[in-house]
């Protein structure tokens, strides 16, 4: 019988989105992801063929995003944690809102979210379970963001799956460790780029917010709703400032909190978020105005409550936007980074805040990403996920065979 490997990706090899990988082996067919790229208009992966399982390894969007269209077109299993299957459908049914007020078809209904949360099999790190008839699926922890996967199937050989991979601890997450394989997939979201160091990273956040407060400026913290707001409200922790918290993140905390064994510190967790005033009301959001430290979303600020606050703010400079996600082309936070300038609902106006960006990244950088795929050992590795992955082949090639399949090419391993 044949035993190789068959894969293909129906998007997102070669960039940030879309992420979708068909894997095939002896009587067994998985998919791993169904995302989507948001943007303006949103992109999708290709049609997926019926399969066994879906695994899904978490709920950002670029690899979550379109399991609604799949599970309304085949019947099949969404192998996931629990916190990303509940994270995930608040996303889904935030996405049709979304499409609505840009005026693009959504992809998906409603019943078809319904749908997406009856196929949901949950499951926790560490657990194993088989699949197929041959074949055994174990969990490990991806370390990126509270409820991340890393998938290991195991027959004849043994493949690995990242997802989005971190192998530094942050305040939220314990690091991913590597493990042993035959294959490696692995993201490269980060490949061509180092971090700096987290501890300066967190100090030099710290300096800046005082220097802000001190000269009488609100620091906004535009931050993704999910993990990111709760990172940054864990670096706040013990800070001391007047913090108010506004956007979906508030809800995503509730959620965290509710799965402990996803979290670094389910403790630590509660304690930040505790030390935050929610903003439910206009009223709130005059009291924001007012205090000393905003955190709240759109993290890369093409829409959200951080559009109310810049509104309000753009025009005094002692106030400072502090970017702590990676401004991707085309985005809002981009135009703010290079131009100094805000859409507000398509009238651009011009921004006296000071403006800097933290790199509170929860990827491996680039050397990160090649120890981590050393220490798995493996023979193969293919890349994807990432604009820039060509840059790892050449390090990578040292100690394995490498691969970076384009979108719908297929690839026998
Ligand atoms: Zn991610």
């Amino acid at each position: 019988m044949d035993n190789s490997i068959k894969i293909q990706f129906l998007g997102g090899s070669n960039e940030i989105g879309s992420l979708a990988m068909l894997f095939e082996t002896m009587d067994l067919k998985l998919l791993f992801e169904y995302g989507m790229t948001p943007g303006k208009p949103p992109s999708y992966p290709l049609p997926a063929p019926p399969v066994d399982s879906t695994l899904l390894t978490h709920a950002h969007l670029d690899h979550s995003g379109m399991i609604p269209l799949l599970c309304s077109r085949n019947d099949q299993p969404i192998i996931t944690t629990k916190l990303t299957a509940e994270i995930s459908d608040i996303l889904f049914k935030d996405s049709i809102k979304i499409a609505k007020s840009e005026g693009y078809a959504a992809p998906f209904s409603n019943s078809d979210i319904k749908e997406a949360e009856h196929s949901m099999v949950n499951v926790v790190p560490n657990q194993k379970k088989n699949i197929g008839n041959d074949h055994e699926v174990r969990f490990h922890s991806a370390g990126h963001i509270p409820g991340s996967l890393m998938f290991e199937i195991i027959g004849q050989k043994k493949a690995l799956f990242t997802g989005d991979l971190n192998v530094n601890d942050t305040r939220l997450m314990k690091a991913a460790k590597p493990i042993n394989c035959d294959i490696l997939f692995m993201e490269t979201t980060y490949a061509g780029r180092e971090h700096p160091k987290r501890k300066n990273l967190e100090k030099a956040f710290l300096d800046k917010i005082d220097e802000v407060v001190k000269r009488g400026g609100v620091a906004v913290i535009p931050a993704f709703a999910v993990a990111r707001s709760q990172e940054v409200a864990l670096v706040l922790k013990n800070a001391g400032y007047n913090i108010w918290f506004d956007g979906m993140g508030r809800k995503v905390s509730k959620i965290f909190l509710k799965h402990p064994k996803n979290l670094r510190s389910a403790e630590d967790l509660k304690k930040a978020i505790n030390k935050l005033n929610m903003v439910h009301s206009d009223h709130g959001r005059k009291l924001a105005l007012n205090s000393e430290v905003i955190i709240t979303s759109s993290g890369m600020m093409d829409g959200g409550p951080v559009l109310h606050y810049m509104n309000k703010l753009k025009d005094d400079p002692k106030s400072a936007v502090l970017l702590t996600g990676y401004q991707v082309e085309g985005t809002n936070s981009r135009r703010l980074v290079e131009h100094k300038k805000l859409d507000f609902y398509g009238v651009t106006e011009k921004v006296e805040c000071e403006v800097q960006y933290f790199d509170f990244s929860a990827h491996a950088g680039h050397s990160e990403l090649i120890n981590f795929a050393k220490s798995c050992n493996p023979e193969k590795i293919v890349l994807f996920h990432g604009e820039n992955r060509e840059l790892l082949v050449e390090p990578l090639q040292d100690f394995a065979e490498v691969y970076t399949p384009n979108n719908e090419e297929t690839l026998s391993l």
